[in-house]
Order: structure tokens, then sequence, then C-alpha cells
């Protein structure tokens, strides 16, 4: 092209320059966040390519997720030219995989054109493989869930089905204690499992590794063919990759030893999924002769948020010492880091938007701002500030609570209750939980409706005998709820009123027997659309939030929500750091887990929290609610305290739940859960561990 392209060593430093150059055999570059690990990764692809080192199509460079690879490959087109960028192998291990595995389908007894199962596919195909197996339990969802884990967790360790026998791999594993019944399951039904996937010409994620890897080891001249298009691997976030995916660097990188790796040990967060930050460590060794490359410049964030970050990951026993030192052009230290307090989740997230648009008026450009927590169900609370707030964001990774299936679902319900002629809302949900209406008895009804009551016009053809069988009862069905909702006037409130109807259209019943991985999720969001429609107590309202929402929720909107895990790599001017409390920020798995994992679930959490304090560039600040705050926020020195003053806060400031109190509070919670809503849940449990604690007789924790 005629576009200016820039020159990819300019503006590195000298730690940066030597990684980019040293094109030769294998390196490490093994540093904290926000020091240029990615960008020094792409100037060295670049670079090699615009030394001629090697064709664009023989550079490898795996990243951790899809986002990641699309934004590499724009800084690439940005210094070689979209042309020759376009040719560059970049993606994802499962991508990659994905790919070679398209071009011999038959290595995974697959034929061409495959296609990936989901995850609902791969409980079916769990299920039906236990049941013709005679393996109790195939008719118990968590059963068959279990089941279908252990498989996943077998791919991803590199055992295919003639392996997995109690005999072999498990009893080695198990060392001769007794096998968990879901492993024995998993293990029986496997082979089986991968037939039912195979007769549909179905692939599961954790295939398309497994088997390019058990190619690649067992036949020599396909690993050479696959070795030989590659001259250069790289691959970043190295940290998180997993026992298969070093195998499969390894099996392609071994005869020139061109691979370049970079990482960040404490920002390791998918133990719980098989990656091994042994790996990263290990990497020298299994290298060997290796060079090493540290960073240790962070040109991201202001020096005040770096002695924070600092502070909070010096925590963790299990690393490899790094600090972060800021960009010594950098005149200022930048403000303090704000820990602020309130009463509740909602208290909090509406001081956040508060001072989000108090920001947003201060500064003449609109700082970009990241909304980040633990867990995906803390959007609700956020998103419903901000659109009080009239401040347009987006949540990233996932879609809005407002856009999210069920709870369209739910709205839909209210729409055709309060106008049955509402086509777009008969539309989506006449047939939704399945109630027999296929599409020649939708046709009929609307012909028969016009532009009228599409419910009546149902049942009216149900009446006249034209509709028949399930379509007549679905028909009636459907009319029954309207009607329930319609006498429910003047009875109840309006939460009640819209409960009721979902219960007579049957649609949390339907969540609860499905064979959905989000199901749960999903009866979460029912429960608080539940908890809005309690506030705003109209269905009038209770629309026009959706539709502000509509309006809110934007692409490019300055303010982006996301979970800490989906934040790796990213960086922005602002980040607030939300629902930082002992049970949500660390989780309360983690904290349960903490008595007989030595640590680690807590250290992992702790890796999250300095992934998320190290994405602003100026200003951090951290949020809690009173009752617990977590413990990641005493590690944090020079802290601004905050409080929205409420009730005892100061009182508890110092008090916190003990693990055991927290579980079963969590527990108790839990069995209640219909009737609290998630957003509540959290609130719920600590303040039951809180009356637990205080009617035992031990002592307080310190
Ligand atoms: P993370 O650990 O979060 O993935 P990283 O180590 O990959 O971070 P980058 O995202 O590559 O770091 O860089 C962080 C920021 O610092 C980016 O905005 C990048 O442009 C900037 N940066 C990196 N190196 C330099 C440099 N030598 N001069 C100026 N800015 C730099
Ligand atoms: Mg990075």
């Amino acid at each position: 092209g005629t576009r200016r392209r820039t020159d990819p060593l300019s503006g590195l430093n000298d730690q940066q320059h030597e990684a980019a150059t040293a094109l030769d055999g294998a390196l490490l570059v093994l540093a904290g966040a926000g020091t240029g690990k990615t960008k020094t990764l792409t100037a060295r692809i670049a670079h090699l390519i615009a030394q001629r080192r090697a064709r664009p199509y023989q550079v490898l460079a795996l990243t951790f997720t899809n986002d990641a690879a699309e934004v590499m490959k724009d800084r690439l087109s940005e210094m070689i030219g979209e042309e020759r960028a376009s040719q560059i192998w970049v993606g994802t291990f499962h991508s990659i995989a994905r790919r070679l595995l398209a071009e011999r389908p038959w290595l995974a007894g697959l034929a061409k054109g495959f296609e990936i199962a989901d995850a609902a596919q791969s409980r079916r195909a769990v299920r039906i493989a236990m049941e013709d197996a005679g393996v109790e339990g195939h008719d118990d969802r968590d059963a068959v869930q279990a089941a279908a884990a252990v498989i996943a967790t077998m791919k991803d360790e590199g055992i295919t089905p003639d392996e997995a026998s109690v005999a072999g791999w498990i009893g080695t594993k198990y060392g001769g204690d007794e096998v968990p019944e879901d492993v024995a399951t998993a293990a029986q039904v496997y082979a089986a499992y991968q037939a039912i996937l195979r007769e549909d010409n179905l692939a599961d994620f954790g295939d398309l590794l497994l088997w390019v890897v058990k190619a690649l080891e067992g036949d020599e001249s396909y690993r050479r063919d696959v070795a030989g298009r590659f001259r250069y691997i790289h691959i970043d976030e190295y940290q998180d990759t997993n026992v298969q995916q070093a195998l499969f660097v390894h099996l392609l990188g071994r005869d020139h030893r061109n691979v370049c790796a970079v990482g960040d040990d404490s920002q390791s967060l998918y133990a719980w999924r098989g990656a091994d930050v042994g790996n990263i460590l290990g990497f020298p060794d299994q290298w060997t002769p290796c060079r090493m490359v540290r960073l240790e410049i962070n040109y991201r964030s202001t020096p005040v948020i770096l002695a924070c970050a600092n502070a909070v990951i010096a925590n963790n026993k299990r690393r490899f010492a790094k600090t972060l030192r800021p960009d010594p052009t950098r005149r200022d230290a930048g403000p303090p880091v704000r820990v602020v307090g309130a009463e509740s989740l909602e208290d909090a997230a509406d001081w956040l938007a508060d001072d989000i648009r108090l920001r947003q008026a201060e500064c003449d450009d609109e700082p970009g701002t990241l909304v980040l927590y633990r867990a995906n169900w803390l959007s609700r609370v956020v998103e419903e500030a901000l659109i009080d707030a009239d401040l347009p964001y987006t949540v990233v990774g996932d879609v809005g609570f407002w856009g999210r299936l069920e709870v369209r679902d739910a709205l839909a319900y209210l729409a055709l209750a309060v106008n049955p002629a509402d086509a777009d809302a008969w539309e989506r949900i006449a047939n939704f939980p399945p109630r027999g209406l296929g599409d020649v008895a939708m046709e009929r009804i609307r012909a028969a409706a016009g532009a009228g009551d599409l419910v009546e016009a149902g049942r009216r053809l149900a009446d006249a005998g034209m509709l028949r069988g399930v379509q007549a009862s679905g028909a009636r069905a459907l009319a029954d709820a309207m009607a329930g909702w319609r006498d429910s006037a003047s009875s109840g409130g309006f939460a009640d009123r819209l409960q009721g109807l979902l219960d007579a259209a049957g649609y949390e019943e339907h969540w609860r027997a499905a064979d959905d991985p989000r199901a749960d999720e999903r009866l979460d969001n029912v429960a608080e659309l539940l908890q809005v429609a309690r506030e705003v107590g109209s269905a009038a309202a209770l629309h026009e939030r959706a539709q502000r929402a509509a309006q809110a929720e934007r692409d490019d909107a300055p303010v982006r929500l996301m979970t800490v895990h989906a934040a790796k790599g990213l960086e922005d001017d602002e980040a607030y750091l939300f629902g930082v409390d002992e049970g949500i920020f660390p989780s309360a798995h983690a904290v349960r887990a903490e008595m007989h994992d030595g640590g680690r679930g807590i250290e992992e959490e702790r890796n999250g929290m300095y992934v998320g304090m190290t994405r602003p560039h100026e200003r951090l600040t951290v949020v809690h609610t009173s009752t617990a705050p977590s413990r990641f926020i005493d590690e944090i020195p020079g802290q601004e305290t905050l409080r929205i003053e409420g009730r005892s806060w100061s009182r508890m400031r110092r008090r916190r739940p003990s693990a055991d109190a927290l579980a079963a509070a969590r527990t108790l919670a839990r069995t209640r859960r219909r009737s609290i809503p998630a957003a509540a849940l959290n609130d719920a449990a600590l303040l039951a561990a809180w009356t637990c604690e205080a009617n035992s007789a031990a002592p307080a924790e310190p």
C-alpha cells in the first residue's frame, strides 16, 4: 500500500530492542504488567518480516483470545502493510489447531466440514453414552455435567479414549486411592461419547488440539511437514498455557528452536482450567540454551498505581520476583489510589456512576474508563446505575443485562400481556418455551388476527377446531397465562404479577429443566429482572428502563464493563475495581479452599487483583461494600479512603467472616435463591455470615 508505515523498532527501550532483534534460538521475556511484552512481541514479528528472515506465512503467533489476535493483526498491518500482515498465522491455540485439523479431519476420526459441538451438544452426547452403558445418574444433570467436565480435562491433559482406563492413567493419578465416581464414569463412557460426536461429524473444543498433538507425536513425517512451515513461533500470555499447548509448541519448534514466549507468572488466572504456570517458569530449562530478557519499566501507569500493584502482588509467595518501575521520563506521581466503601452494592454503583460523570465533566477529553469485576453477575447493578446517570457504556465479553436472551423473553411476555396485538413480542415468545405452535400454526394465527389481538385469535382458532392437538392446547395455554395477568390486576403488586405471568407461562420451569450450561445464569438474570420490577413498580417504568439501556449500551462508549479475566492485556485511562469484597474478590470458592489448598486459590485471586490494578494509565479506584472488605484492600499502601456513610460501617470495618461461616452462609443463601436476587445474594450471604459468627462463641478472626 501507499500508507506510511511505522518502523517496528522505533521507540523501543534497550531491553525491548534486545528482545525484538534476538531472532535466532529460544527467547523468554518474563516481565510484569504493562512493560511492553505484547508491543515487543509484535515489533519482533514485524522486524523479522521486514528483514526478510521469513515470509509472513512462515511466522506463527499464538494469542490468548481472538480479540488479542485482532489487535495484533491491526498493529502488524500498520508496520508491514495489510497484505503481508494478513498472511501471518495469528490466532489462539484453538483456532490454529482448527485450521490444521481442517486439512486432515481424519486425524480426529472426522470428515471434511466438521463442526464444533457446543457445551449442550457435548452434554447430550455424554448423557446418551451413560444411558447406553447403563451408568446410573444419566438422568441427573449434575452427574452428566461432572462427567463431561472430567472428559474435557482428560482431553486437555492429552488423554485419548483408549488411554482412559481406571487400570491405566486414572489408577496412576489416584495412586491407589479410591477413584471419585464422576472420574470413573467419565473413563467408562469416554469412548462411547467420542463415537457419538463422530457420528454427527462434531469435534468438541478439546478435540482440536488433542488430535493434532497426537498426530504430531505419532507421525514424524506429518510433524516435519507442519513444523517445517513455521520458521518462527511466538506465544503471548505464556503463563496461561496448559500442558498440551506447551507440547504443541515444542513439537513445532524443536527443530529450529526459534521460539519466543512472553508472559507474566503473576497474571496467571486459569490454573482451574489446567493452565500450568510451571510452563513459563520451566521454559528456560526446556529450551536450553535460552536467552532471557527482563523488562522492568512500566509505560502504562502512574508511579502511585505501580507502587500499589507491587505491594499487593508481593503477598504472593509463589512467584518469580519482579518489580515494576515507572517510566523515568514521567514527572508526576499521579493521584492516590482511592478505596471507597459503601453500604451496599447498589450504593457503591450509584457512587461509581456519579464519580464517572464528575470525571467526564472535569476532563477536556472524556477519559476512557474500565469498570472491572470478578464475576459477570456484578454487571447488572453497575449497568443500572450507569443508566440512571445517563452514561453510555458497553459490556465486553458478554451482552449487557438488558440484551440477554432471558431478560428480553421476560420483557416480551410483559409486552404481550399489556398489548396482545404486539406482534414482535408475540413472535418472540408464542412458542417459547415450546408449546407446540409450529410455523404453520403461527401463520394461521397471524392471518386470523390481522392487526388485532394475537392471543385471542389463537384461542378462537383452537375453539373453532382450526388448531388441533398440541397446537390447540398451546394456543390455549398462552391465552390462559395472559388472562391470569389481567385477573391479577387488582390483587398484587407489579413484580408479583410479573412473577405470576412467568410462572403461568412455565418460563423459569423451562430453564430449570433445560440441558443448558447457562441455565443457572439465566435464572439468576430473571431473578434480577424481578428485583428491578420490584424497584420500579410498573410495566411502563420497566420498559422505559430497558429502552434507556438499549440507548445507553453503545459499542464505542467511553465506559467499558468486563471481568478482570476479560481485561487481561487491555488498558485505558481510568479503572474502577468494583465489588472488592471478601467472598466476591477473592471468590467464596477460593476462601473456602484456603484451608486445604495451601492458599493457592487465594494467590490466583490476587493475580486477578494485580491484573485489574495494572490496567489504568492515570487513576485507580477500588470499591467495596461495608460488610466485608477484601483482604486485598488492606494490602494497598497509601490509599485514600472514602466512605459512603451508612449504618454501622466503621464498627464492621476490621472484621471479616471466617471462611466456614461464609461458606455456610452462601449455601444457605443459595438454597433460598429463588427469593434472593443474585445481586443481593452476596450481601445476604455476608450478612448471614455475620450473624453466624456473632452467634457462635468462636473468637473473630483478626
Ligand atoms: P500486559 O502485561 O498487561 O499484557 P504488556 O507487557 O503486554 O502488558 P503492552 O500492552 O505491550 O504491555 O504495553 C503497555 C503500554 O506501554 C502500551 O500502551 C504500550 O504502547 C506502552 N509502551 C510499551 N513500551 C513502550 C516504550 N518503549 N515507550 C513508550 N510506550 C511504551
Ligand atoms: Mg500484553
